[in-house]
């Protein structure tokens, strides 16, 4: 299995696929396509998975599921490929690790399924946020420059449908989360990303079982994944200037002859960076003349919704656009292009003077101090699941610019302590999970604590698992909420 790719002999192998997920299902069905034997395990019963578990059957997969259905694995298994979601930890992938049994994600089955015969370029992108935006841009710059791509991977499509496909994709603009990074093991991108790296899904990092040796925290654990993205790249390793964790990952990573380091920055960039100068973004990288100057890229009023945080996706998009060759018009026209999903610095309303904006996506407090970084003055809705995060750096570099705050969900009093303590004096409402209409409550008294010009700005740093099936309802229930308050 170590060399295995598309043409091995996989009717000789029997896989077990760890999860019947998006990317389970998606594997599955690429790993019947060559030939596997292929039995499917997951401990969920529902009616989506029965419907997904008869496809697969009629393509000749066995499939078990309900309760104990992961607990063994079978003896005569060649290789596991696991979903995301799974942690190192699952007895069944403890059992295959024992075992010597290869376990890869769906993320590593696409890259063999690509080879040898197959290889499309992969553009990748991780980092704890803005990867989604990032691939978003990076897909629409790709298209403005003419080729033919996808966004693919943690974004929602899996890889492996689109290494199926029929289209012959020039390049792939792929999104990869630590999780999935974790089971890669011979990735060589064209060129990759990393955003940035702030605490987060500190939970799937909490047991041992999955820090690679050497590592001794689960912080550190989840960089080393992350950090897998720039093994083996092949033409540009994009760093953030800002985190110098993101540049020490690539002065660290094995990269193939001739790759390079290129950074990007919200400040006037240096030699093989790209930047911004005045109202201009700007590439020092990609061009001949670099060493003594610079070329326009695309407008910052190209960027919208404007947002520091938002800028800089656009310049790690256009450093790996730009890596493939994508013309400085084309990465313009891209971002011009492009409309953002909704939940992401989204303007819902305005009322006597305040603007009401979901930032649902903002999913941990790395990510809410950049949305609250947007703004001059900001009653903040906050709170949810904290995956075993702390608010209290955020609460004290965001405290001036306070209003008040209100704190909700199952960690509220983890918001709400870090007010407590870093901005005593801000007003805090903090409301009970259970209570009817919790959302409604909140923007309610938001509203009344807001004046002329401020923003009310739901950035929960937090999951939304605890209340919400997702952040996308717990965003629309904000704009109802929203609504209502506007008649
Ligand atoms: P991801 O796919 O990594 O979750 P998204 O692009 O969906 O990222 O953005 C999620 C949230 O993260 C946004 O709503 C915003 O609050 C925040 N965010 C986006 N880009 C950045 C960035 N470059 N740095 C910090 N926070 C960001």
């Amino acid at each position: 299995m170590l060399t295995a790719d598309r043409l091995s002999p996989w009717s000789q192998a029997k896989v077990v696929v760890a999860g019947l997920g998006t990317s389970g299902f998606a594997a599955a069905d690429g790993l019947l396509d060559l030939g596997a034997k292929v039995l499917v395990l997951d401990d969920l019963a529902s009616e989506s998975n029965a419907e997904k578990a008869k496809v697969l059957e009629m393509l000749d997969a066995e499939v078990r599921l309900g309760p104990g259905s992961t607990a063994q694995l079978p003896a005569d298994a060649d290789l596991v490929v696991t979903s995301p979601g799974w942690r190192p930890s699952a007895p069944l992938l403890r059992q295959a690790g024992l075992a010597g049994i290869p376990i890869w994600g769906e993320v590593e089955l696409a890259w063999r399924m690509s080879l040898p015969d197959r290889q499309v370029p992969w553009l990748a992108v991780t980092g704890t946020n803005g990867k989604t935006t990032t691939v978003g841009m990076l897909e629409s710059m790709l298209t403005a420059g003419g080729l033919t791509t996808s966004a693919v991977g943690n974004i929602g499509r899996p890889i492996v449908e689109a290494v199926l496909d029929e289209v012959n994709y020039d390049v792939l603009a792929v999104e990869l989360s630590s999780f999935q990074l974790h089971w890669t093991s011979s990735l060589s991108l064209h060129s990759a990303a990393v955003l940035n790296v702030a605490p987060d899904h500190l939970e799937w990092y909490a047991d041992t079982a999955g820090w690679p040796a050497g590592v001794n925290d689960s912080m550190a654990a989840y960089a080393a994944d992350k950090a897998r993205i720039y093994q083996r790249v092949q033409h540009a390793c994009v760093y953030n200037v800002a985190d110098s964790a993101t540049e020490q990952m690539v002065a660290e990573a094995e990269v193939v002859e001739g790759a390079r380091a290129v950074g990007f920055t919200l400040g006037v960039p240096g030699p093989s960076m790209l930047g911004v100068v005045d109202d201009l973004l700007v590439d020092r990288a990609f061009i001949p003349q670099r060493r003594d100057s610079a070329i326009e890229i695309a407008k910052l009023s190209d960027v919208v919704p404007f947002a520091p945080h938002n800028v800089a996706n656009a310049l790690a998009a256009a450093a790996l656009a730009r890596s493939f060759g994508v013309s400085p018009q084309a990465v313009g026209e891209g971002l011009r292009r492009l409309k953002l999903g909704d939940h992401r610095i989204q303007t819902i309303g305005e009322v006597g003077g305040v603007r009401f904006v979901d930032d649902s996506k903002a999913t941990n407090p790395h990510a809410a101090q950049a949305s609250l970084a947007a703004f001059e003055s900001v009653v903040w809705i906050a709170g949810g699941q904290a995956k075993g995060t702390s608010f209290d750096e955020l609460v004290t570099r965001v405290a001036p610019k306070l209003r008040a705050v209100v704190a909700l969900g199952v960690d509220r009093e983890v918001v709400a302590e870090a007010i407590r303590r870093h901005a005593p004096e801000v007003p805090l409402l903090v409301l009970e999970l259970g209570d009817h209409g919790v959302m409604e409550q909140a923007v309610k008294w938001a509203a009344t604590q807001a004046r002329p010009g401020d923003v009310v700005l739901l950035a929960p740093g937090c999951a939304s698992k605890d209340m919400y099936s997702d952040y996308a309802a717990r965003g629309n229930d904000f704009a109802l909420a929203v609504a209502e308050l506007t008649g």
